[in-house]
């Protein structure tokens, strides 16, 4: 389903991300795992074209995404959608104001700034927020809310494109530990119910082992572990 070839990112001086190989037969929740600068971002980062690849080959159902431009590249990323340590949410709009701002750039801006979001795209996003849990935060600006909530109106954005992947830095860095719980738990659901892929650069361990099917270990732009949770005994 998706497989990286010998993918690769330099920037000047410093390769991001030295030839990775990776082969996803099927969508699974796949936690990345590595010190800060192993090159997890990047190649997050690759994956849905807000980075280019310096060498290498990205393939979605036997698509090469890594050259598309124009047209194909925004509906390819429009199947990715990515979340945030920061959650990246536009603090003093409201949650389905912000559920529903990824939806902008297929309507006139115009529009959206009068608030007239078509009914059943209201509809759809209060469906999603109540799936996550946070319906009851629906009217309250976003700044209103807990990180864990914050976090998870980020998804409910991400769900409004109803993407195939979800690219998910570093989700729960920035959360206390019952919230960081709550996301992860979400993120879960998400790859269980709706069968979508989950790709999140996670920076603890446990949290990999715990959630993840499949755990891939970066150092130095490198894969240095790529298994099951279980095959995990040693740190990387
Ligand atoms: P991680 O997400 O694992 O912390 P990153 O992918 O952010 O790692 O970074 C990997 C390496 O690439 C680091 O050495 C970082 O400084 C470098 N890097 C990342 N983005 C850029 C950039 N835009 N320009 C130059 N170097 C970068
Ligand atoms: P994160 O916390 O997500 O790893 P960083 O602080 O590493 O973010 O990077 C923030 C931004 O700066 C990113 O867009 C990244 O590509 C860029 N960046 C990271 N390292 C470098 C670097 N050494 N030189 C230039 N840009 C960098």
């Amino acid at each position: 389903m998706l497989t990286f070839d010998q993918l690769t990112k330099r920037f000047r001086g410093t390769t991001a991300v030295d030839q990775v190989s990776i082969c996803c037969p099927k969508p699974a929740m796949i936690g990345i795992i590595g010190a800060s600068g192993a090159g997890k971002s990047t190649l997050l980062r690759m994956i849905n074209r807000l980075s280019d690849a310096s060498g290498g080959r990205i393939v979605f159902d036997g698509q090469d995404v890594t050259g598309l431009q124009g047209r194909a590249k925004r509906q390819w990323q429009s199947q990715c959608a990515m979340i945030f340590q920061q959650f990246n949410l536009v603090p003093r709009m409201d949650v389905v104001s912000n559920v529903l701002h990824g939806t902008l750039n297929r309507r006139s801006t115009l529009a959206t700034m009068f608030n007239l979001y078509p009914q059943a795209d209201i509809h759809r996003a209060i469906d999603i927020l109540d799936r996550l849990g946070i319906a009851a935060q629906a009217p309250k600006r976003a700044e209103a809310l807990s990180g864990g909530q914050q976090q998870r109106v980020a998804i409910a954005r991400a769900l409004m494109q109803d993407p195939r992947i979800i690219l998910a830095d570093e989700p729960i860095a920035s959360l206390d530990p019952m919230n960081a719980q709550i996301v992860m738990d979400a993120l879960r659901r998400i790859h269980d119910e709706d069968g979508r892929m989950v790709i999140a650069n996670l920076h603890t361990l446990d949290t990999a082992r715990r959630y993840c099917d499949r755990v891939i270990g970066m150092r130095q732009g490198r894969v240095v572990f790529d298994g099951t949770p279980d095959q995990l005994t040693t740190g990387v």
